[in-house]
Order: C-alpha cells, then sequence, then structure tokens
C-alpha cells in the first residue's frame, strides 16, 4: 500500500455537494482506503496572470488514502471522477466544477507526460499546503523539504470555512 495525497477544488456550481460527492467517490474505491479529509479552505482564484478576484472564488482541501493502486491509475480514477461530476473547462487554469490533483505518492518523484510527482505547484500553494498540514503536520514534499515552513512562505490566502 501507498500513502498518496490528493487536493481537491471547485469554484463553479453547488461547491459543497460536488466536493462531498467526489470525496465518497474516493473513498468507495476499489484500492482505496480514506485516511484523512481535511478542514476546506476557501480561496481566490488563480489563472496564468495571478490572482484573479473576478472569478469565482474556490474551495479547496485535501484528502489522504492508502491505495494499492499504482500512481497512474489513481490518476485515472481522480480523472474518472472529475468526469462524473460534470467538470466543464474552458481555458488552462479555468474555472470548474471539479478539479483533482494528485499531490505527492510516497515521496515518490516522478515525471511522466500524463503525471508529474510531486505536483510541480504544490510546493507554493497555501490552498494545497494549509489543508494537508492540518491532517499531517509533519509531512514532507519530495524534494521541498517539510510543508510547514514552505505553508509559512505562501502568499495566497485561505480562509476556513
Ligand atoms: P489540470 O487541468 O491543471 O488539472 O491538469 C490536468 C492535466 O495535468 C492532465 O492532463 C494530467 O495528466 C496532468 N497532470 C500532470 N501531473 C499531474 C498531477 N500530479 N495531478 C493531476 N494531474 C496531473
Amino acid at each position: 500500500m501507498t500513502r498518496a495525497v490528493i487536493a481537491f477544488g471547485a469554484n463553479l456550481g453547488d461547491r459543497e455537494a460536488t466536493i462531498a460527492a467526489a470525496v465518497r467517490a474516493i473513498a468507495e474505491a476499489d484500492g482505496i482506503d480514506l485516511a484523512a479529509v481535511s478542514p476546506v479552505y476557501e480561496t481566490a482564484a488563480i489563472k496564468d496572470a495571478g490572482v484573479d478576484d473576478g472569478a469565482p472564488r474556490y474551495l479547496n482541501g485535501v484528502v489522504v488514502v492508502e491505495t494499492s493502486l499504482d500512481p497512474l491509475a489513481l490518476l485515472d480514477l481522480l480523472q474518472r471522477i472529475e468526469l462524473e461530476h460534470g467538470r466543464v473547462r474552458t481555458e488552462h487554469w479555468g474555472d470548474r466544477t471539479l478539479d483533482l490533483d494528485l499531490i505527492d505518492v510516497d515521496g515518490m518523484m516522478l515525471d511522466d507526460e500524463r503525471l508529474v510527482l510531486p505536483h510541480p505547484r504544490a510546493w507554493q500553494r497555501a490552498f494545497v499546503l494549509q489543508p494537508w498540514l492540518d491532517v499531517e503536520p509533519a509531512a514532507v514534499l519530495a524534494g521541498r523539504g517539510p510543508i510547514a515552513p514552505l505553508r509559512a512562505a505562501a502568499s495566497d490566502e485561505v480562509e476556513r470555512r
């Protein structure tokens, strides 16, 4: 079994309901045991050009799972759940009903065309690091170090729901 950290985000539609359904789908999937679900935070949308105050705000958090799936099978599962929950994409980093990202899989470093581990932007995103810190205070991000100082250095603002 490996331990994986999955980040979720939603900024369109009924965000709470979408997140609840996605967490349930992850928890019920074959080969997955849910270990922790973080508190949920409200955050500003971040686009290519930076914070977009005109875009609907996100709800973000993380789930930690124990899984027998390999990382690409886990990504397949997350992408299937995104589709099932009506993800609509109009642009890179665009608004979406549901975004699921694989943040860390047991500290593995991977540079596959479909999957980069750890997630390349996680180290600088408070909307990932803060909920992860809530459930795993001693966590380390491969290649970057403990997440507590990374969280302290991250400049995006998160508001506990
Ligand atoms: P996004 O729209 O930002 O969620 O990006 C989705 C694309 O990123 C998909 O084509 C994935 O194959 C790719 N990808 C690469 N690394 C990751 C990762 N760690 N977690 C989720 N998607 C990833």
